[in-house]
């Protein structure tokens, strides 16, 4: 039987500011190491305790534009007054290998990433209403009190697109939040399309035995 080669997942994840997209990240990499993890290039500084190259590669505008000009990034956005892209020679080489990758990117970015990558699986995090995703932005402690009005003012209109999205996770409770993300992910390893050979491989190896 020929070697079968698994594709990658194309994982999207968008939300809000606050939503808890980045705590569903973490919790969904560390029970999933092998996933690779796409790191997106930003103009804004970094927040907390976030590491350059982990987090995020963190670079001034020239150089954001600088990539952009030179077609590096396979999708950008400007979001909350910031650049931010995802650069493509990472996402194809982790791809080739058969890895998952996981993309933490906001709504336009998730509408760039699908034309790119059609299999691609969207999934929007929601939060269970815009009174508590005020407090958890606030409760993190980590944005200047005008910045947090910003991302709150435009959680709306980021709202308005979940509908475009393949699956919606609300995020009341983290656990079942952690939950649903994992079952999605889960059931699209197992899409036909990602296992190429799988069927054809089976039947002909029926076929040397029959
Ligand atoms: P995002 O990445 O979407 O901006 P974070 O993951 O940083 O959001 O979460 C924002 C804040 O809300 C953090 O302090 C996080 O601990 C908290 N949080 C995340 N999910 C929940 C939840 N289900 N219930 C209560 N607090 C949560
Ligand atoms: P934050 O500043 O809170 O880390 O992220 C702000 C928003 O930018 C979030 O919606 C996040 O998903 C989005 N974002 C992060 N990286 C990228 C990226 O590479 N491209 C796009 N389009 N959005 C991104």
């Amino acid at each position: 039987m020929s070697e079968r080669v698994r594709r990658g997942i194309v994982l999207v994840l968008s939300a809000p500011s606050g939503a808890g997209k980045s705590t569903l990240v973490r919790k969904l990499l560390r029970e999933f190491p092998g996933i690779g993890y796409s790191v997106s290039y930003t103009t804004r500084a970094p927040r907390g305790a976030e590491r350059d190259g982990v987090d995020y590669h963190f670079v001034d505008r020239d150089r954001f534009l600088a990539m952009r000009e030179a077609g590096e990034f396979a999708e950008w956005a400007e979001v909350h007054g910031n650049f931010y892209g995802t650069a493509k020679a990472p996402v194809l080489a982790l791809l080739d290998q058969g890895r998952d990758v996981l993309f933490d990117i906001d709504v336009q970015g998730a509408a760039q990433l699908r034309t790119a990558f059609p299999e691609g699986v969207l999934v929007f995090i929601l939060p269970p209403s815009l009174a508590e995703l005020e407090r958890r932005l606030r409760g993190r402690g980590t944005d200047a009190p005008e910045v947090v009005t910003k991302r709150l003012e435009n959680a709306r209109a980021e709202i308005a697109a979940a509908e475009r999205f393949d699956f919606l996770i609300l995020n009341d409770d983290l656990e079942r939040a952690c939950d649903e993300l994992r079952a999605v992910y889960l059931a699209a390893r197992l899409r036909p399309g990602l296992r190429p050979g799988l069927v054809a491989d089976l039947l002909a190896e029926w076929g040397e035995h029959g």
